[in-house]
């Protein structure tokens, strides 16, 4: 059994960083098939003893402030659309932003509670208010990771399980 995950969020947060780690050397390369593109990387992830499919949506960072907008809807759409489920990361650190918003809103609106939020750079203390202000999102209770210190690992682990086992 396995399931795909969408890594969706807006530039800076960390998806890259994540999809690295989950990811490890077993990055398909997606880039020459028909209808990809490499907005959305896709590889085979790890995680303890969970194994699925993982993407991350990596072609915002090219993006000018004014295309940014539309960009960052087009693609978690595609997203959304063809993952099972989305991991939703904001930086724990900076807290809750403007941009942050408008992806809760299309995920509230498209992901049908398909969602897991992730408050990313939660490693030490720097993260507490950010990783509280995640649950205004109105997405589920978060969970504080560090996807560049390899912390909150076993916690992503148990929140994405139950969604494994339904897929
Ligand atoms: P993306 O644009 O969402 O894909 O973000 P990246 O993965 O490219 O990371 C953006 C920046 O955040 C980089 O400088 C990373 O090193 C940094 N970063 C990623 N994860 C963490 C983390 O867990 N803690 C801290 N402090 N920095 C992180
Ligand atoms: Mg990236």
């Amino acid at each position: 059994m396995s399931f795909t995950l969408a890594i969706v969020g807006r530039p800076n947060v960390g998806k890259s960083t994540l999809f690295n780690r989950l990811v490890g050397k077993r990055l398909a390369l997606v880039d020459d098939q028909p209808g990809v593109t490499r907005d959305l990387r896709e590889g085979a992830a790890r995680l303890g003893h969970l194994r699925f499919n993982v993407m991350d949506t990596a072609g915002l960072e090219e993006a000018s402030d004014e295309s940014l907008p539309g960009r960052m809807r087009a693609l978690t759409e595609r997203a959304v659309g063809e993952a099972d489920l989305c991991l939703f990361i904001i930086d724990a650190r900076t807290g809750v932003t403007r941009q942050d918003l408008v992806f809760a809103d299309i995920l509230r609106k498209r992901a049908n509670g398909r969602v897991v939020v992730a408050a990313n750079k939660a490693e030490g203390n720097a993260g507490d208010a950010g990783f509280y202000e995640a649950y205004t999102l109105g997405l589920g209770e978060p969970v504080a990771i560090s996807a560049e210190h390899g912390e909150g690992m076993d916690e992503l682990r148990a929140v994405l399980e139950p969604w494994a086992e339904k897929f």
